[in-house]
């Protein structure tokens, strides 16, 4: 297992639209990648993360979605969303804009089809939160980041600042110990 770094935005690959990917292709290597991600999620708490992020062009994305019962993993494979209804404009931020939260707006419940790691269908009706997650992470996979969804003057605002932001996250190694971690040690 290793925690990858994430690809931060003007790197090329956040702006691949990914093909379907061959389940039966992608198989023997899908458990240590999916380890991988998890653990990059988990050490940088974010909800969701493509496979795209940390540079490995596959249509494919986990999300860990608060619940009741704690935090519940989800793995989608080629995810589509079939259904989008209602409205919501709420903050939303992404780890390959870290720091950057924006009000985006959203559908506020969504149905998913997906396969999921053992490549069996799913389904999952999803609203709020974890509707927002599945939306920003189909998006990642078709190529498109939050700020693209922006409109007005929140646009203007996100482009400063990007221009401002920029240079410090491409900096940004979340492989290696951070900042914080190599003090204690
Ligand atoms: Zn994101």
């Amino acid at each position: 297992m290793a925690i990858r770094r994430i690809c931060k935005y003007g790197e090329d690959i956040l702006r691949k639209k990914l093909p379907p990917c061959d389940y039966a292709a992608v198989k023997k290597g899908l458990p240590a990648l999916l380890e991988d991600m998890w653990e990059t999620l988990t050490v940088v708490r974010g909800l969701g993360l493509a496979a795209s992020q940390i540079g490995v062009p596959l249509r494919l994305a986990v999300l860990m979605l608060p619940d009741e019962k704690g935090p519940q993993r989800i793995v989608v494979i080629n995810p589509v969303i079939v259904k989008g209804e209602g409205r919501m404009f709420e903050e939303e931020g992404c780890l390959s804009l870290p720091g950057m939260f924006m009000r985006v707006p959203r559908f506020r419940n969504v149905v998913v089809n997906a396969l999921n790691e053992k490549g069996v269908e799913i389904e999952i009706a999803a609203g709020g939160l974890a509707a927002k997650a599945f939306q920003h992470e189909v998006d990642h996979l078709d190529g498109k980041l939050f700020i693209d969804r922006l409109t007005g003057l929140a646009k203007i605002k996100a482009k400063a600042e990007i221009k401002a932001r920029r240079k410090e996250w491409l900096e940004m190694d979340e492989s290696k110990p951070q900042p914080e971690e190599a003090e204690d040690n």
